[in-house]
């Protein structure tokens, strides 16, 4: 999503994308990620109220370590669909 195609979205109030396109609480835009839900259970414990329950990663990780005490460190993961493109590419490459 690029960045002008967000800021034109929330200053017309999010009419033409997904809900789990940007986040609920800070408004920037949301990417493919998960969390285990006994995780999500103690961040979203303190999110504020009237908030939707889409998060980004920035702002999880800011509830859950104000939730627990804890610090959180990230681990990237590539999305299941680049590692099938990836490794057709290289099996096409293989074969010719
Ligand atoms: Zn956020």
């Amino acid at each position: 999503m690029p960045l002008p195609v967000i800021a034109e979205q929330r200053a017309k109030g999010w009419p033409d994308l997904h809900p789990e396109d940007f986040c609920h609480r800070c408004g920037h835009r949301n990417l493919s990620w998960y969390v285990d839900s006994a995780l999500w259970v103690e961040a979203w414990a303190q999110a504020e109220p009237g908030i939707q329950s889409v998060l980004c990663p920035q702002c999880f990780a800011e509830l859950w370590e104000k939730a627990t005490g804890l610090r959180i460190t990230w681990e990237l993961r590539l999305d299941t669909a680049v590692l099938l493109s990836r490794l057709r590419r290289a099996l096409a490459e293989c074969s010719r």
